[in-house]
């Protein structure tokens, strides 16, 4: 007795468990067909259906909608989110019609020369519309893969992504593939779902890794966590007795960029050779003050801040330097301060 492939397992399951009835399973065109996979994306099947109708009665071929405007092609989209789809579709039309004299292209790397287009798409619309054998890897069928091979490592790693393409292609038979690509989408849209799979129910349960092993919620593994490093620093919240605050500007890029800060330091040493070298005296008060932690998008920054209080009127020498403010009257001052630091300063504030 032959082995029954998956593709057979899925087609099979598809032939009485399938969706047949969708708006764009009906004249299945390649623009169609492009139009609800666009459409689809982040978006489910129930709230993109409105949307595709209205859609296809204003705009129902690729020229009423490269002749369309923006605006009224992203009021068509208004409430379906993610507008940047709707830009790319409209740009893409515009191509359509100029460089493929109007005709939707046929081959998957044509159809990936368009605005918004990438492999799985190009290949769902090419399988659905022309059932030219074309494997796909969007969401679901992603979850379906992993689940059934155990596909360790997450979809977003080119290695695993590689590996999934490979498994996709594996997998794709040479007859119906409409139907299959069709199945995939379903079986993952309805049964292998993110959250309690319906594994009793689905065509490939018997060869399924994950559901062998019981755990088919693991798969596809999470996103890793971004670990980024962290950074210490050391500010120094400088008063004066007439109640001033020293404050920094940061240079105009990199980090807080352009705003106003307190003077900052790698390290305590270097912090206390910065005040010996521009103010003469000892500071009455060098203490700990508060320590301030803030993320920015590639590293931790935990700041410890040290207040210091200076004895006389000593306030010229740095302030030659234009990078540098004795901060007094919040209301007279035009700059901006870092979130952070504008809490450092505001208690300070009422305190003076
Ligand atoms: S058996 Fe369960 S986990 Fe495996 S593919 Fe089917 S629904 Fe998904």
């Amino acid at each position: 007795m032959t082995k029954t492939t998956f593709a057979e397992r899925v087609l099979k399951w598809f032939d009485h468990s399938g969706r047949t009835h969708l708006p764009w399973q009906q004249d299945r065109t390649a623009y169609r067909v492009w139009v609800s996979e666009i459409m689809l994306q982040q978006t489910q099947v129930a709230t993109v259906i409105p949307y595709y109708e209205k859609f296809m009665t204003s705009y129902p071929t690729v020229q009423t909608l490269a002749e369309a405007s923006e605006d009224a092609v992203l009021s068509h989209w208004a409430g379906l989110g993610y507008y940047s789809r709707a830009r790319n579709l409209h740009k893409a039309s515009k191509l359509v019609c100029a460089d493929f004299n109007g005709e939707m292209p046929n081959t998957l790397d044509e159809m990936m020369q368009l605005s918004g287009i990438g492999r799985s798409t190009a290949g769902a619309i090419l399988s659905l519309s022309q059932n030219q054998k074309h494997a796909i890897l969007d969401g679901n069928v992603k979850r379906v893969l992993t689940r059934y091979h155990a596909v360790e490592g997450w979809p977003g790693k080119s290695a695993v992504l590689k590996q999934l393409w490979q498994l996709a292609e594996h997998h794709v038979p040479d007859k119906r593939n409409a139907d299959y690509t069709q199945a995939m989408m379903d079986l993952g849209a309805t049964l292998c779902t993110r959250s309690k799979p319906d594994c009793e129910q689905c065509p490939l349960h018997q060869n399924c890794q994950a559901y062998a092993d019981g755990n088919p919620s693991n798969y596809p593994s999470k996103k890793p966590k971004k670990t980024i490093p962290t950074k210490e620093a050391v500010l120094l919240l400088v008063t004066h007795e007439d109640g001033s605050t020293l404050i920094e500007k940061r240079p105009p890029t990199g980090i807080w960029g352009g705003l106003w800060s307190l003077p900052q330091f790698e390290d305590e040493e270097k912090a206390r050779n910065w005040l010996r070298q521009h103010f003469s005296e000892t500071p009455i008060v060098f203490e700990h003050y508060a320590k301030i932690t803030h993320t920015f998008s590639h590293f931790h920054l935990h700041a410890e801040t040290y207040k210091v209080q200076l004895n006389t009127n000593y306030k010229t020498g740095i302030m030659e330097a234009d990078a540098y403010l004795w901060y007094n009257n919040p209301h007279e001052f035009t700059g901006g301060f870092p979130a952070p630091i504008k809490k450092l300063l505001a208690p300070e504030r009422t305190l003076l």
